[in-house]
């Protein structure tokens, strides 16, 4: 390898090695996940590229991962027939991270101590490659891509060589990443180990996981060589299929005619054994699914260690056809909140099993970005460019649905289970009410809010079930805390007549309820604004025009006096114990939203 080109890594993909090996000893295993997705990925992106150029797939025909472990080397091995990479892409892909957000990325990294966000940062972000040092003192990737040569990529994690390989195009098209492990790290050539990681993080891979595995199985005692011992066959085998992936399928016992007649006996052989079931999950029927596969499944698809919240599986009909399987995580992704505005979708979308993207950047609403899950169409076109597909007109139709499908689930949620989902998601449900006009409705059925007479939050729904028979609107007070609005002068005296008053005390609540006109019929009424009053009867109205007349002298000193800071003064009839309040007029801001209007400008 005197001929190999010597590079140095780029300063951020070693403090990224540095911070994966320090930080994640405990969580070794999952380089297998982050291999075997990278090798999905790559399958993915061959298989994409054959829907418009069939010939592609010429060089091997064959989409799959292989897994060997090599004992004796100390070497365990993931191949696949993906995409490969040119010489090019191995320097640009395993050598830099070309990543927006990296320098992000690595603070936020230093910032965590705990090892579980760590885990799930380094999986969202897919600085996945380089987990193959947790366990290897040096990696080597053989790669080959149908518009290059095959090349041979060798790191000890310091730096990198890239050497066109002596013997050929030995990999027909694809990748191979030899694990040359560290000692502490040969539990993982172990047949158990890897069906165990695989069972556990790579069941619901869309491509078939073979291992080189051995078993034992009764033969012929005609057919044992005497001369070759079952294991130096083996070996003897497994040296000349090395690079030839496909050749080490004939390594299988030929059944003899005569099988009663001989005697048999333990032969050991072996063979490439498929480990995962890759058919995918949402083409099953809901009925023949269970709750433990969804949940496993979320995890695979999501990284996330707990089960989700909620999910929806269903086949929709109609102007479009398609499969969709989406979930709400327990706790709202770090990322929602950041990607607001510049967001891409956490939806895969497949056609026909195949997938396509999870690029779409409005398969979700902003509002509902925290959503996960994949949609499967088989009514969109295959051969089209993925910016023609995100404009085709069934794509605006399955959003559609999907945003109905989404609020449905969530409308669904047991009651123990939907406090917790308000807890992490109300304000993505009143940013919907304020943003998705078509489904405010829908959303406002939603709503929680804290309340002056109910214990823990309420709905719109039951609000409405409690009002008086005579009462017109729904009452609210906003502020900044319940403690803040609960002292209001405004409610004491809806308090003291047992009105119910909603407390809207988030800073998106008042412009949620704003942008709703009623609810169930009825209007809201903000009891801090100007042209509140309560329809208290006849002898009422009477006492407040005496009470006008007796404080005209006051009011009209108090216009003169305060004109240049308030529109105007005049007796209110929403106090009982507070000489005095001050409200908003009827089209201006109430204070609290001028206290965050300040607060956002500062
Ligand atoms: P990510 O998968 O999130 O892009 P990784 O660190 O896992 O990040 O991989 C870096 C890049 O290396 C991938 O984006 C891909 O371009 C390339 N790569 C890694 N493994 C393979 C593979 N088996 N076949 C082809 N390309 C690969
Ligand atoms: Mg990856």
């Amino acid at each position: 390898r005197e001929k190999a080109e010597k590079f140095m890594f780029q300063t951020e993909v070693n403090r990224i090695m540095k911070l994966i090996i320090n930080s994640l000893y405990r969580n070794k295993d999952i380089f297998l996940r982050e291999l075997i997705s990278n090798a999905s990925d790559a399958l993915d992106k061959i298989r994409l590229l054959s829907l418009t150029d069939k010939n592609v797939l010429d060089t091997n025909p064959e989409l799959a991962i292989w897994i060997k472990s090599d004992k004796e080397n100390k070497i365990l091995s993931i191949t696949d027939s993906g995409i490969g990479m040119t010489k090019n892409e191995l320097i640009n892909n395993l050598g830099t991270i070309a990543k927006s957000g990296t320098a992000e990325f690595l603070s936020k990294m230093q910032d965590t101590s705990n090892n579980q966000d760590l885990n799930d940062m380094i999986g969202q972000f897919g600085v996945g490659f380089y987990s193959a040092f947790l366990v290897s003192h040096t990696v080597v990737v053989t790669s080959k891509h149908n518009d290059d040569k095959q090349y041979i990529w060798e790191s000890d994690s310091s730096s990198y060589s890239i050497v066109e390989h002596p013997k050929g195009d030995t990999l027909k098209r694809g990748t191979r990443v030899s694990l040359h492990l560290k000692d502490e790290a040969l539990d993982f050539l172990e047949e158990d180990t890897i069906k165990n990681l695989v069972k556990k993080y790579s069941q619901f891979i869309n491509f078939p996981i073979y291992l080189w595995s051995s078993k034992v199985v009764q033969v012929d005692e005609d057919d044992v060589d005497e001369n070759v011992p079952a294991s130096k066959e083996d070996e003897s085998k497994k040296e000349e299929s090395e690079d030839k992936v496909d050749e080490e399928e004939d390594a299988k016992v030929e059944d003899a005619e005569e099988e009663k007649k001989t005697k048999k006996v333990d032969k050991t052989i072996w063979d490439w054994e498929l480990l995962n079931d890759s058919k995918p999950i949402w083409t099953l029927k809901p009925s023949d699914v269970e709750d433990k596969d969804y949940n496993d499944f979320y995890k695979a698809l999501t990284k996330d260690t707990q089960d989700p919240l909620a999910k929806i599986h269903f086949v929709a009909e109609g102007e479009v056809t398609f499969k969709s399987l989406l979930f709400i995580p327990k706790v709202q992704p770090s990322d929602s909140f950041n990607r607001y505005g510049t967001k891409a979708d956490n939806i895969k979308l497949y056609v026909r099993r195949v997938f396509i993207t999870d690029k779409f950047t409005d398969m979700m609403p902003n509002y509902l970005s925290f959503i996960r899950g994949i949609v499967d169409s088989d009514d969109l076109p295959l051969n089209v460019s993925r910016e023609n597909l995100q404009q085709h007109k069934l794509i605006k139709v399955i959003k559609k649905k999907l945003i109905r499908k989404v609020l449905d689930m969530i409308k669904k949620i047991p009651k123990d289970d939907y406090e917790k989902f308000w807890k992490e998601y109300s304000t993505n449900i009143k940013l919907g009410v304020i943003e998705d006009a078509q489904n405010r409705a829908r959303l406002s059925k939603l709503l929680l809010f804290q309340s002056s007479i109910q214990k823990g939050a309420t709905s719109l729904s039951e609000y409405v079930s409690r009002m008086k028979p005579n009462q017109q609107y729904i009452y609210y007070i906003a502020g900044s805390s319940e403690e803040e609005v609960k002292k209001s002068p405004f409610v004491e005296r809806l308090d003291k007549k047992g009105y119910e008053v909603l407390y809207l005390t988030e800073a998106v609540d008042e412009y949620a309820i704003s942008a709703l006109p009623e609810f169930d019929g009825k209007k809201f009424q903000n009891v801090a604004k100007e042209g509140f009053s309560l329809d208290e009867g006849k002898k009422a109205k009477e006492r407040m025009e005496q009470l006008k007349t007796t404080f005209e002298p006051l009011v009209k000193w108090l216009n003169d006096i305060l004109k240049d800071q308030i529109s105007k003064a005049q007796v209110s009839e929403r106090l009982t114990d507070s000489p005095c309040a001050l409200v908003a007029s009827m089209f201006g801001w109430t204070g609290n939203m001028e206290r965050l209007a300040i607060s956002n400008a500062h």
